[in-house]
């Protein structure tokens, strides 16, 4: 029975619940026999949270007996990425510095979550502060691609992605500043979207660069994207940045899923030189396939793409050597120095020198750098202008075409171990996803196939202008569709390292 519910997409086990067919404390205990069974291999979660997942599961359960009508994913498990504030759950976003540090309160997602009666399994891996592409950088070890358990899962979310691909959950949540739901969304053949920004609240999120994160969806497919992408969305009086309008009918969409007559923009800047011939050759073939489904596509150049890696290596770290400058051993977790009598600056030194990672200690020099005052206008202003010209270019694309697409990663996963020691070689898997952050709007991954050279998950991105989140379900649900019809299964059906 466990295989056969963990198997389940998101809305058929919603579908299940509310009928009684199956119980929610039968799918989230399903789901903890898989995490048992697997999760020793994968690491994909850092912390679970059984017994109050369970009870929720009951409770759902007893509202179910009595009648009430619950929202469309009611006793769905879903995996929480680690960067979320849960009330008196440990949260570490990865890192020793938060080691033990419990919340005292709930991310206004998370609050969104239980007021859909949706289950959380527990928190989930990724690399520290969320800096980085493989997962690698987490604290904690590594998580695994469940295609190939020698391979990195993405990052930062990999533990939610690679949940998602070891049939862990059915529905996780991740957080990407520069990629970090799509890459590895792309590199394990899963679903995810970075939504507009501002679209879903960020209170109780632990911030990495505040101008550039967003909390997104990630599923096995389109559907279940839409389904967690609605219920997590809305404006949050308590996040300043949140956009007070309401949510595109993005289930709508999905449910849509027609691509005749939208016009599609293949962007010249992103997809050829150093992309990998799989990825390229796949990309070509869902060109193919969207056109033979009546979209126009044409090519779009975006020329100032080419600067927007460097614009956001500055822009990043300098907001990141803010942002953590608050974990100094004084207020949450980790504090190194006790001992030191009337010391304080040293108790904040041998904290951080304790409590961070290399990356997170790069990160934060590099932006103290671009910050300092004579580099400020060269650095930091320079990036800033470079910003403002991403944003023109998807201005003056979205004149001409619906949504953009490219290859969401220059290639499929690679070897945990390859990058690791080589920072440059690690942030080129963004450069596809980062203008998005950058300019605030809206992407989705989906898979596409598997490269023919060495059998991995090739992921498509399509990007829309702000609030049009609606316009990456119906493109994303129409190739996914066409795929579906294709292969006749999802390409994650194809998994087969566990
Ligand atoms: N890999 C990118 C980085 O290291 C993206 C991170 C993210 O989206 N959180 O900054």
């Amino acid at each position: 029975m466990t295989n056969e519910i963990i198997k389940l997409n998101a809305k058929d086990i919603a579908t299940k619940i509310a009928t009684g067919e199956l119980s929610s404390v039968e799918v989230t205990q399903a789901h903890f026999d898989r995490i048992e069974k697997v999760d020793e291999r994968v690491h994909a979660f850092l912390h679970l949270t059984k017994e109050s997942a369970l009870s929720d599961a009951a409770k759902v359960d007893a509202k179910i007996k009595g009648g009430e009508k619950l929202g469309p994913l009611a006793g769905v498990p879903l995996a929480l990425k680690d960067i979320l504030a849960m009330e008196g759950v440990p949260t570490t976003a990865g890192s020793k510095i938060l080691e033990n540090w419990r919340p005292p309160y709930d991310a206004t997602v998370v609050k969104k979550l239980r007021e859909n009666d949706i289950i959380i399994l527990g928190k989930t891996n990724m690399d520290e502060f969320a800096m980085g592409s493989s997962t690698e950088y987490s604290a904690y070890g590594p998580t695994k691609n469940p295609w190939d358990l020698e391979r990195i899962p993405g990052g930062s979310g990999g533990g939610s992605s690679a949940a998602l691909a070891a049939y862990e959950a059915p529905l996780a949540i991740g957080s990407d500043t520069g990629g970090s739901i799509r890459q590895p969304a792309a590199v394990t053949g899963t679903v995810g979207v970075k939504p507009t920004y501002g679209a879903v609240s960020r209170y109780g999120v632990i911030a990495l660069a505040s101008s550039l994160d967003q909390v997104g969806p990630c599923a096995r497919n389109v559907l279940d994207t839409a389904l967690l992408h609605k219920a997590i969305a809305g404006h949050d009086p308590r996040d300043s940045t949140s956009i007070n309008q309401s949510v595109p009918d993005v289930v709508g969409a999905a449910l849509k899923a027609d691509v005749k007559g939208v016009k599609i923009g293949l962007v010249k800047q992103l997809g050829g030189e150093g992309y990998q011939a799989g990825v390229q050759q796949r990309f070509r073939e869902a060109v193919d396939i969207l056109t033979s489904l009546g979209a126009e596509v044409h090519e779009v150049s975006c020329p100032s793409f080419e600067y927007a890696l460097g614009a956001y290596y500055l822009i990043l770290p300098s907001e990141c050597s803010s942002n953590l400058a608050k974990f100094d051993g004084m207020r949450y977790g980790l504090r190194v120095g006790d001992n030191v009598e009337n010391a304080v600056e040293q108790v904040m030194s041998m904290t951080r020198e304790a409590g961070f990672g290399p990356e997170v200690k790069r990160r934060i020099m590099l932006g103290t750098y671009a910050l300092s005052s004579g580099y400020y206008d060269a650095y930091y202003g320079s990036a800033q202008k470079v910003r403002t010209l991403i944003s023109r270019d998807f201005a003056a694309a979205f004149e001409k075409v619906d949504v953009l697409i490219s290859p969401t990663a220059p290639t499929t996963a690679f070897k945990i171990g390859d990058k690791v020691d080589d920072p440059l070689a690690m942030y080129l898997n963004d450069v596809a996803t980062i203008p998005v952050n950058l300019a605030g709007n809206s992407a989705m991954s989906l898979p596409i196939g598997l490269a023919p050279e060495d059998g991995l998950p090739v992921g498509l991105q399509i990007m829309a202008p702000v609030m049009g989140d609606d316009r990456l379900y119906n493109v994303g649900a129409a190739l996914e569709n066409a795929l579906k019809e294709k292969w006749g299964h999802l390409l994650i059906e194809e998994v087969q390292a566990l």
